[in-house]
């Protein structure tokens, strides 16, 4: 199998002279310089929920192949006008998927079911609660337009047109789109392997009976799963401890394990920094500084020839990072087509002010209809993301939002959680 080229060590430069770059700027970046990073395989349609589509798919044949009955009822030919009408009836009946071979004479009627082929001679199709049925006739009141209650062949896909688009996630519905127009496998990217790891001496897991001074790693189970959600395969390479060497080696493991590794912790530029540090050192390190609050710091790199992105360690801001950043770009990476969080206007709940010229997102959630935002805005709280059900999106520009003001709600589902 083809592999497709690596990524250039420069693909995460941010413009040069910019103090801060928009969350916009960035975002744009990631699209254009990223590129897929895994493979194709060939799925069947009951395997292919959640992947990403590496062609575009064609439909093998029109839907509906033929021009059938929308309802159970009885054809004819043309249309009828307004007033009490009497037709023979033919002894024969068309049934979904038994069709009457036969020809239907004009001004007689034939039983037809939901989804029979239209027979030869019929366009239209009455309800068969509008009629009276006698022995060998039907009588109705018209009027009725030709092509009443049927559905024309290829109405819906055309055979030779795109179904759907590569880069496409597939959903259960476009599973019955595909088995609709006749496609039975897919070629679909392989699933991305995205490395997570933690980093900091103060870390342990959950269970552990520790010092008051040690914290329990809380990013690490919260990226893992949410990268199961984000359809990609997790990779867990554990806790690391800030040391360099020890960094180091597990970054050459997971480089080898994973096609992407997502850290947190150790991005900034302190003593106890190694992300940053092992990433600048290897020469392909940007300090990515984004008018964007919370999410400072991030660091984006390359690493044994896989990307890297060194997320902020306190819990609110690594989420942020991996919603608003990784997530698009490891999107990029697995084949998908660029994602944008879906979101929606609404009044808000609360009052604020803001520094223009940044991007802020809040934790918020819906009631009655308005914004509420959790109230704090420490990105230590980790109870508010859990309160949260979404984010609020504050322009790069706002300066002060008052109760009622329309602000952008992005409900977690809508980044893919
Ligand atoms: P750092 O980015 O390493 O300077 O960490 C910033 C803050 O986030 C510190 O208070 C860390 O203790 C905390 N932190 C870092 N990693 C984690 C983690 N995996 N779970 C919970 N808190 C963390
Ligand atoms: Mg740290």
């Amino acid at each position: 199998m083809i592999k497709p080229p690596p990524l250039r060590n420069d693909c995460f430069a941010l413009p040069a002279g910019v103090n801060w770059t928009p969350v916009d700027d960035a975002l744009a970046l990631l699209r254009d310089r990223l590129s897929v990073v895994t493979g194709v395989e060939q799925v069947d349609l009951g395997a292919a929920l959640g992947r990403v589509l590496a062609v575009d798919v064609i439909a093998a044949r029109s839907n509906p192949p033929l021009a059938n009955s929308a309802v159970d009822g009885y054809g004819f030919a043309g249309a009828v006008p307004k007033g009490a009408h009497v037709m023979p009836l033919l002894a024969a009946r068309a049934a979904a998927g038994g069709g009457f071979d036969g020809a239907v004479p004009a001004g007689t009627a034939v039983r037809v079911l939901t989804g029979a082929a239209l027979p030869d001679g019929v366009e239209t199709v009455i309800l068969q609660e509008d009629v009276t049925v006698g022995a060998q006739e039907i009588a109705f009141h018209g009027p009725l337009k030709a092509g009443s209650n049927t559905r024309k062949a290829g109405e819906d896909v055309v055979a030779g047109d795109r179904a759907l688009a590569r880069g496409r996630v597939l959903t259960a519905v476009d599973l019955a789109l595909l088995s609709a127009v006749g496609v039975a496998q897919v070629a679909v990217f392989q699933r991305l392997r995205v490395a997570v790891l933690s980093t900091g001496d103060e870390l342990v897991e959950p269970g552990e009976v520790i010092s008051p001074d040690l914290i329990y790693d809380a990013n690490r189970p919260m990226l893992l799963a949410m990268l199961g959600q984000f359809g990609f395969v997790p990779v867990d390479m554990g806790r690391v401890p800030d040391d360099r060497a020890a960094l180091r080696s597990r970054l050459d493991q997971a480089a080898e394990q994973a096609d992407v590794i997502l850290t947190s912790g150790g991005a900034s530029a302190g003593d106890e920094d190694h992300v940053s540090a092992l990433l600048q050192e290897a020469g392909a390190m940007q300090e990515w500084r984004i008018a964007l609050k919370p999410g400072r710091p991030l660091a984006l790199g390359i690493w044994g020839g896989k990307s890297v992105f060194g997320l902020p360690g306190n819990p609110v801001a690594a989420l942020v990072c991996t919603l608003v950043f990784a997530r698009p770009a490891m999107g990029v990476l697995a084949g998908m087509a660029w994602q944008e969080p879906q979101g929606f206007d609404v009044p808000a709940a609360f009052e604020k002010r803001k520094k223009p010229g940044r991007r802020e997102y809040l934790r918020a959630r819906i009631r009655d209809g308005r914004a509420e935002v959790f109230a704090s805005e420490g990105s230590g709280r980790i109870s508010g993301l859990s309160w949260a059900e979404g984010l609020v999106e504050l322009g790069d520009e706002e300066r002060v939002i008052q109760q009622g003001d329309m602000v952008r709600y992005i409900p977690y589902a809508g980044f893919g959680v």
